[in-house]
């Protein structure tokens, strides 16, 4: 099989699962217990909190650790909300987020918080002009990404940031599952309040992430039982979890300009290929400022499901933004935030490589490719005007 979709998620380092090992077989203490089994898992956490916040330019005691994504999302969104109602019930995210957090919105919304998107442009970028309109003095959190899941999209963060110093006293979270381990991330730099990350996107296990949470950020747990992670976040940690996705972002740091030269060069042949040899493909999001694995298009007159379903027969991998829910065919929240129409929404295809993907695996797709758009615009399940 060729793996083309390394932003759902990616295969395990075979360094980072030799790191794990240990503490899945015979290091498997309780890091609460006194002894010394249990003390031996407290270290190998602390050591690994200790290699997270160095990648990140923080301190140990500004990691909490996760589940993932989703969960750093949720406890941003709830636990900054809970803990600084008082001071103001507006939030402001973007319409391009991913559900982690367009949910969370949501559900604050229902709580009677009020919730400001802001728009995107056709490349995906958010204005800082149009944070500066939003923000109020009752804003308590901004949320926007660092890197865009379906479009590859960088935001600038640092200047929406600085914007939202100059306008208001809100933090800012920015979710940031895609951009660590592609790109040079500093929080200092950044100048944000809130990070969140996901091992299984950068070669680390799944089920194990970090919330970045700055000194003296007011946030309200949301997992409540013993004191681990500081009283902020309960539960038994999940020790060899810790230690791989620690291992996984000290290999990201160390082999980044490596990788990323590797990456760029597989990610610009994919996008040059296929603009190149299909007629009516589009890139989707921005062309320079994007994520160095990342390859988005639009294909007129066809389905995005249908491509995929064409490339998974032929042993590719690959993913589309639009989502078959019960039945029938919803096109991407994101490409349809970037102002096409629902049916050219509906063609979309993200391919996504990876630092073991080869000129080979570029070569097979873009032969198999194009035949496959010719043929489904031939069965014409959607209008090629
Ligand atoms: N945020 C973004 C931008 C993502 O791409 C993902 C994963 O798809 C998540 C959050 C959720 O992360 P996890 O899969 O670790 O829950």
């Amino acid at each position: 099989m060729v793996y083309l979709d390394h932003s759902a998620t990616t295969p395990l380092d075979p360094e980072v699962l030799e790191a794990m090992l240990p503490y899945l077989t015979e290091e498997y203490g309780n890091a609460s217990s006194v002894y010394g089994l249990g003390q031996r898992a407290r270290q190998a956490i602390d050591q690994a909190r200790d290699e997270v916040a160095a990648f990140y330019g923080v301190a140990a005691k500004e990691v909490i650790f996760t589940s993932g994504g989703t969960e750093g999302d949720n406890f941003a969104f709830r636990g900054v909300a809970q803990r600084n109602a008082e001071r103001g019930r507006h939030v402001i995210t973007s319409t391009i987020e991913h559900d982690a957090v367009l949910r969370s919105a949501e559900e604050l919304e229902g709580e009677g918080f009020e919730v400001t998107r802001l728009p995107v442009d056709h490349t995906g970028l958010i204005n800082p002009g149009d944070l500066a309109r939003a923000l109020r003095k009752d804003t308590i959190l901004v949320s926007l990404m660092h890197a865009n899941n379906e479009i590859g999209s960088i935001e600038p963060i640092a200047e929406l940031v600085a914007v939202t110093r100059e306008h208001s006293d809100a933090y800012f979270h920015t979710d940031a599952v895609q951009s660590t381990g592609k790109i040079p991330i500093s929080v200092e730099d950044l100048g944000v309040d809130l990070l969140t990350m996901s091992a299984h996107k950068l070669h680390g296990p799944k089920g194990v992430g970090a919330l970045i949470v700055r000194s003296g950020v007011r946030i309200q747990p949301q997992i409540v039982g013993g004191g681990h992670e500081r009283n902020r976040r309960a539960g038994t940690e999940n020790v060899a979890g810790i230690v791989g996705l620690a291992r996984a972002l000290t290999i990201a740091q160390r082999d980044m300009p490596k990788n990323t030269e590797h990456l760029t060069r597989l990610r610009d042949r994919l996008i040059e290929g296929v603009l190149d040899r299909i007629p009516r493909a589009e890139l989707t999001g921005h062309p320079v400022n994007r994520l160095p694995h990342h390859a988005s298009f639009l294909f007129q007159g066809v389905e995005g499901e249908s491509l995929l379903l064409q490339l998974d027969m032929a042993g590719i991998a690959a993913s589309s933004g639009s989502a078959c829910t019960s039945g029938s065919l919803e096109p991407s929240h994101v490409i349809l935030a970037l102002g096409y129409p629902r049916e050219r929404a509906l063609g979309s295809l993200r391919l996504s490589v990876g630092k073991g993907n080869t000129d080979a695996d570029v070569d097979l797709l873009l032969d198999q490719l194009p035949g496959m758009v010719a043929r489904l615009r031939a069965m014409a399940p959607i209008s090629a005007a």
